[in-house]
């Protein structure tokens, strides 16, 4: 039965809006660049956030929340940073509305005009650093380990459902350090906390590396980052880790006497992942069918489908299934029994397909009297019949089972995408017919980055992280090149 969902082979973008809206995710809304998140969709952000936020406090981290709006003498203090946000800036002039005098409707109140302007926050380095400088005095006041959940806006241009918004959702990380080398440690903690998040929960196979000067985060010495690579070959910035320096301390005058006597700036990191994390989802692990979700994020994990005529059967089958179902979630497994009566099984199959749950149980009278169910996974849209007392454990396996399929799958479309290339022409006919990550040489200067980028839409998505010496020339200026870089086209 079709779901009229557009193929990833017809139109690979259309088939992904049209997925999130279908599989009631997500929708947008009559603000230019926001999206609407729906129930379903906000169900799996909530167990992204749970899942996060046990890594993060394990690791040592406390959460906090600071105020959306930074005055914007806050965003100049640090130069670099202000170069890059203030371009995607919404400012709050003033405080107050008023009804027009014609009659036409609420007008701005010009007599409430604020004396300094706020910016909407687009991320929160500044107003957290102007905190810090107050909570900061000793090194006895180190580590300072903070998260905040919140939302951020950046006026984006070109938006895409979750992938892209001008307001989105996001986590994000503001630490503060003794050293440099303690700063640099916790910038490469979390970018592996991100990379055991995105492989281990999402099952999205990640490149972890760091960026070119010229695609760092504005105000960072060096911005670490993990790359996922989608289904139609583009590659997605799936996460960031700053290491700030002492940019931001200078900015905003956190010093602290140190353990030696002396006083010195503090160091510092931030890092983030957002809603863009529901885009790499989908886009990694869906097929023409709907929705994919990998079992440890999925908000519900099992349905079951009494397919019944009359009361009296549905009745012997709800007897049947309840067991079932109260020993799955004794084994914490989430399982909904959608004995509506208002649709049929057959629509039921294509909406749990289309919405991605894991497993599907089918429960009609020919099982009931033979004592079985049939399973249907929905990674490999393989059915199965199983008997009724090994049907739990039959599940927990299966969800384990799904789960690692669906890695393992995504990794050996990813590993079959890295293609190394030694000469411009061969990067251009390989990023044409196959896309994917093109690993080559590059002589290391932002020139021929940006020439490649003009003239190809490919980026360096991230130099290797720990790369290995391999020296060869760079594909464009034959200049010499310690070891390859990877390039793609990006979202
Ligand atoms: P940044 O602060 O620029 O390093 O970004 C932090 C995280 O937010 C990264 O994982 C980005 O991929 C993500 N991100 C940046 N801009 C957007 C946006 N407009 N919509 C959704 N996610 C975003």
């Amino acid at each position: 039965m079709g779901k009229n969902l557009t193929t990833r082979s017809e139109d690979y973008s259309k088939w992904y809006n049209e997925l999130v809206v279908k599989a009631d995710l997500a929708e947008n809304s009559g603000v230019r660049g926001c999206m609407v998140i729906k129930p379903y969709g906000y169900a799996i952000w909530e167990k992204m956030q749970a899942a996060l936020d046990r890594m993060f406090k394990e690791t040592g981290h406390q959460n906090a929340y600071f105020p959306i709006f930074i005055p914007k003498s806050y965003l100049s203090k640090e130069a670099s940073h202000v170069e890059g946000f203030a371009k995607e800036c919404a400012v709050v002039t003033h405080y107050r509305l008023k009804n027009a005098e014609d009659g036409s409707g609420l007008v701005v109140d010009e007599t409430a005009k604020l004396e300094e302007e706020l910016i909407v926050r687009p991320t929160s380095e500044t107003i957290i650093w102007d905190t810090y400088r107050r909570w900061i005095q000793s090194y006895r006041d180190l580590p300072l380990k903070i998260n905040q959940w919140a939302n951020v806006v950046r006026w984006e241009m070109r938006t895409r459902l979750f992938l892209r918004t001008s307001e989105f959702l996001w986590q994000e990380g503001h630490t503060a350090h003794a050293t440099r080398e303690e700063a640099v440690e916790e910038a490469e903690t979390i970018l592996g906390v991100y990379t055991q998040f995105a492989e281990g929960y999402m099952a999205v196979p990640v490149i972890r590396g760091t960026k070119t000067a010229s695609e760092r985060f504005a105000g960072a010495e060096e911005t670490y980052c993990i790359e996922a690579l989608m289904q139609d070959g583009k590659a997605l910035q799936a996460g960031t880790s700053h290491f700030l320096g002492q940019n931001f301390a200078r900015a905003f005058d956190v010093q602290f006497d140190t353990r030696e006597g002396d006083r010195d700036f503090v160091w510092a990191t931030s890092w983030g992942v957002s809603t863009r994390l529901m885009g790499a989802l989908v886009m990694t692990h869906s097929d023409d069918n709907g929705l994919i979700l990998p079992p440890r994020l999925a908000p519900i994990q099992v349905v079951i489908i009494p397919i019944y005529r009359g009361e009296e059967q549905l009745v012997a089958i709800s007897d049947a299934a309840r067991p079932v179902m109260e020993a799955l979630r004794q084994k914490g497994i989430s399982v909904h029994y959608d004995d509506r009566d208002t649709h049929k099984p057959g629509f039921k199959f294509n909406e749990y397909e289309l919405k991605g749950v894991p497993v599907r149980l089918a429960l009609g009278p020919r099982d009931l009297e033979n004592g079985t169910f049939e399973v249907a996974r929905r990674d490999t849209l393989e059915k199965e019949v199983v008997k009724a007392d090994a049907v739990v454990d039959h599940i927990a396996a299966l969800l384990d089972a799904i789960q690692e399929n669906i890695f393992q799958r995504a990794l050996a479309f990813r590993e079959a995408r890295i293609t190394p290339v030694d000469s411009y022409e061969q990067f251009r006919e390989v990023l044409e017919a196959k896309g994917g990550f093109l690993s080559a040489h590059w002589d290391g200067t932002e020139e021929t980055e940006q020439r490649i980028k003009e003239e190809t839409k490919a980026t360096i998505r991230c130099i290797p992280l720990d790369p290995k010496p391999d020296p060869g020339r760079c594909m464009v200026t034959g200049k010499p090149s310690p070891y390859r870089v990877l390039f793609a086209k990006a979202y």
